[in-house]
């Protein structure tokens, strides 16, 4: 892995626990964002999902990191309902499969990752850019990762690129009009209002630049 920062199974753990935490300081505000598009759930989804996540985490065997990707999907898959629990199940299922067997990824690994977590939400929901969902976070974050990945940059400072653009992304919903889930049945009315999704998504890829804006120092070696 050149000049890479390997991601380690603790870093995942980090990566989740610090979302975990974010989603529960968090979760009335993203409660009241689905509210006003939706039925007032999205926060008590997200939190009741991680905090099953957060009881399974002790119990991992360690080290595979696909593994823990994998077990997060299926946690959320069981435990949250509505149209979310699939998404984010989904989402890191995807993860698991293309990070299986891995005891350390690095930022390609990552990108190779995201790709498909984020191709495994469009083929569940349908939905695509523009629709107002978590995709219109997801999906400038994967490109901006994705380029920040080419040029050469850090996990880093591809992490805080990715942030940048998943949180211009998250606002851009605003004025859209829902076309898909829950929100799509308010038509119009939908517009004005910040996607709930797309809010929760971005808190995801902040997490991660979180947990990990001191993974593995001594990276920058190359
Ligand atoms: P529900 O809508 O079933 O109550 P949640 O409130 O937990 O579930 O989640 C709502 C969020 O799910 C929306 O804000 C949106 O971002 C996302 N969402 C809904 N349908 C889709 C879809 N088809 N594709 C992608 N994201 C979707
Ligand atoms: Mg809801």
């Amino acid at each position: 892995m050149s000049g890479a920062t390997p991601i380690t199974f603790d870093d995942v753990v980090a990566w989740i626990t610090t979302f975990a935490a974010t989603v529960r300081d968090q979760k009335e505000y993203l409660t009241e964002l689905d509210s006003a598009i939706g039925d007032a759930d999205h926060g008590i989804n997200m939190d009741r999902g991680f905090q099953a996540v957060l009881v399974k985490l002790p119990g991992l065997p360690g080290r595979d990191v696909g593994a823990a990707f994998k077990s997060v999907g299926m946690t959320l898959v069981s435990t949250v309902g509505g149209a979310s629990g699939p998404l984010y199940g989904t989402f890191f299922l995807q993860f698991g499969t293309a990070t299986a067997g891995r005891e350390a990824i690095g930022l390609d690994d990552l990108v190779t990752a995201l790709d498909a977590a984020v191709a495994g939400i469009q083929r569940l929901g349908k939905a695509v850019p523009g629709d107002k969902t978590m995709l219109d976070t997801l999906m400038p974050a994967r490109d901006a990762l994705r380029e920040a990945a080419a040029s050469g940059a850090s996990l880093q400072d591809a992490l805080a690129r990715t942030v940048v653009v998943a949180e211009q992304g998250m606002l851009a919903t605003i004025p859209l009009v829902a076309r898909r889930g829950r929100a799509s049945y308010l038509g119009e009315r939908s517009a004005g209002h910040q996607d709930p999704g797309a809010t929760s998504s971005y808190f995801l890829l902040k997490a991660a630049a979180d947990a990990w804006s001191g993974a593995a120092a001594g990276n920058s070696a190359t």
